[in-house]
C-alpha cells in the first residue's frame, strides 16, 4: 500500500489535463491500467483559446464517448455551448473597406462545436476521474527520471505549499503537457519554430449577428477570429504575426481587441453593444518543432507533440486524435515491454496529420502576401467543389450518413 497518491507506483504516469491528456488517461485506465494524471493548473483553468471543435473533433468525441453526439451529452451535462455549421473567411488590404469573403458550410450532417475550455475540460476530467484514473491538480511535471538509459520515474513538484519535488516511479510517460512540454523538453526532444506570432483572447457578450459559423477577419499582419460559444458569448481571439506587435497589444489588452473589431467595417455595427466578460489572455508565440512523438517508455501526445498555428483551428482535433492512437499503443507496450508499438504510434501520427500541416503551412504563409491571397480567395470561392475541398480537409471529418 502506498501512503499517498504520489508515493505509489504506476502503469503510467500523465503529464497535462487538457483534452489530450484526460482522453488518453481515460482510455488507458478503461483498459486496466493504472494511471496518474497530474497538471499544473488549479482547476477549472481557462486556456487561451478559439474555443472552436471543428467537425473532426466532434467526430472524434461522438466516437470516445459512447457514440453519443457531442452536443447531446453537452446538453446533459448543462455546459453552454453553439452550433457551428459553417466557417466564412474575410479578407482586406490594409487600410481598405473593400472586402474579399469565402463562406463554407460543414454540410452532410457534420458540425462544430464552440464551448468554454474550461467546461469542456472539466468535464473530460470528470470522465477520465470516473473510469478510475488518479487526477492530481496543482502538481507540475519537472522532469523524466533516467537510469541506465531507462525510464525509471518522472519528478514532480506540488505548487504552492512549498513542498520539494519528489520522484513518482512509473513503467511510462506521457507528454499531454502543450507547447511549452516538460517532458518534451525533458527528454529533448523540442525547439521553438521560426513563426513569430502571438494571440490574445477574450470573451464578449452583446455582439449582433452571430451566423453559427466561425468568422476570420485577416488582414496585413493580424487574424481576428470570431465565434459563438453558447450563453450569448461568444470568444475573440486576434493573432498578430511579429512579437513586437504584441508588446503594443499587451497594455491595454481590452481597449486593443475592441478597436481591432472597430477597424472592419463588417464589424463596427455588430460590436456596438459588445463588451469584453472576463480576463482577455496573452500567448505565444507557439510554433514547436518535435523531433520524435515517441521513445523508449515515452510518448508525447496534442501540443506537446508539435504545433504550429492556431488559424485553421485544428489543435483540439490533434489532441484528441493523438491521444485516441496513442492508447493502444501505450498499453501494448507496457504489456510486451517492447518499444515497436510506440514507434508506430509515432509513424501513424506523422501519416495522419502531415497532409493537413502542409495545407495549414499554406494557409499561413500565402496570408502574407495580400494580393495573392485573395487572389486565391477569389478562385476558391468561384468553384463550389474547390470550396468544399477545402472545408472539408481543415475540417478534419467525414460525411455523416443519417
Ligand atoms: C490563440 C489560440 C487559439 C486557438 N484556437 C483553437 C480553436 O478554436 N480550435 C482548436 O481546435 N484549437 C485551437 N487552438 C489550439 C488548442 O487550444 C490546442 O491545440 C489544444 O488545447 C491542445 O490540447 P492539449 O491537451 O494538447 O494541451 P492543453 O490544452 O494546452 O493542455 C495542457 C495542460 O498541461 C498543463 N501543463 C503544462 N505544463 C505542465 C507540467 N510541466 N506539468 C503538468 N502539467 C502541465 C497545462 O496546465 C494544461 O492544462 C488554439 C490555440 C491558441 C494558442
Amino acid at each position: 500500500m502506498c501512503s499517498g497518491t504520489l508515493e505509489c507506483a504506476y502503469d503510467v504516469v500523465v503529464a497535462g489535463a487538457g483534452p489530450a491528456g484526460s482522453v488518453l488517461s481515460r482510455l488507458l485506465a478503461l483498459q486496466g491500467a493504472k494511471v496518474l494524471m497530474v497538471d499544473a493548473a488549479p482547476f477549472p483553468r481557462r486556456k487561451p483559446c478559439g474555443e472552436s471543435l471543428n467537425p473532426g473533433a466532434v467526430q472524434t468525441l461522438s466516437r470516445l464517448y459512447d457514440g453519443r453526439q457531442a452536443d447531446e451529452w453537452l446538453h446533459e451535462a448543462s455546459i453552454p455551448h453553439s452550433v457551428l455549421n459553417g466557417w466564412q473567411l474575410n479578407s482586406a488590404a490594409v487600410g481598405s473597406s473593400r472586402m474579399t469573403t469565402l463562406a463554407a458550410s460543414y454540410g452532410d450532417n457534420r458540425y462544430g462545436i464552440g464551448c468554454k475550455r474550461e467546461l469542456l475540460d472539466g468535464w473530460l476530467i470528470e470522465q477520465a476521474y470516473r473510469a478510475g484514473v488518479v487526477f492530481e491538480e496543482k502538481t507540475r511535471l519537472e522532469r523524466l527520471i533516467w537510469e541506465k538509459g531507462r525510464l525509471i520515474g518522472v519528478e514532480v513538484r506540488r505548487l504552492g505549499d512549498g513542498q520539494r519535488p519528489q520522484m513518482v516511479r512509473t513503467q511510462m510517460v506521457a507528454g499531454a503537457d502543450g507547447i511549452r512540454s516538460a517532458v518534451a523538453r525533458s527528454a529533448d526532444l523540442s525547439r521553438f519554430g521560426k513563426l513569430r506570432k502571438a494571440a490574445l483572447t477574450a470573451r464578449l457578450n452583446g455582439i449582433d449577428g452571430l451566423s453559427g459559423k466561425v468568422e476570420l477577419y485577416v488582414s496585413g499582419d493580424r487574424v481576428i477570429g470570431l465565434a459563438p460559444i453558447g450563453g450569448g458569448l461568444a470568444n475573440m481571439t486576434v493573432a498578430l504575426r511579429g512579437l513586437k506587435a504584441m508588446e503594443g497589444a499587451a497594455t491595454g489588452k481590452a481597449a486593443y481587441l475592441m478597436s481591432e473589431a472597430r477597424q472592419w467595417e463588417a464589424l463596427k455595427e455588430r460590436f456596438h453593444h459588445a463588451e469584453i466578460e472576463g480576463d482577455v489572455l496573452a500567448c505565444g508565440p507557439f510554433e514547436r518543432i518535435v523531433r520524435s512523438t515517441a521513445l523508449e517508455g515515452m510518448v508525447l501526445v496534442g501540443d506537446a507533440a508539435g504545433y504550429y498555428d492556431p488559424m485553421t483551428g485544428q489543435g483540439i482535433y490533434r489532441a484528441l486524435r493523438s491521444a485516441e492512437l496513442a492508447a493502444p499503443a501505450l498499453m501494448e507496450a507496457l504489456q510486451t515491454g517492447s518499444h515497436r508499438a510506440l514507434q508506430w504510434y509515432n509513424r501513424q501520427r506523422l501519416t495522419e496529420f502531415s497532409g493537413s500541416l502542409r495545407l495549414q503551412k499554406l494557409i499561413e504563409q500565402a496570408s502574407r502576401y495580400e494580393r495573392l491571397w485573395r487572389a486565391g480567395l477569389q478562385v476558391i470561392g468561384a468553384s463550389e467543389a474547390l470550396t468544399n475541398r477545402l472545408a472539408a480537409a481543415i475540417s478534419d471529418s467525414r460525411p455523416v450518413h443519417r
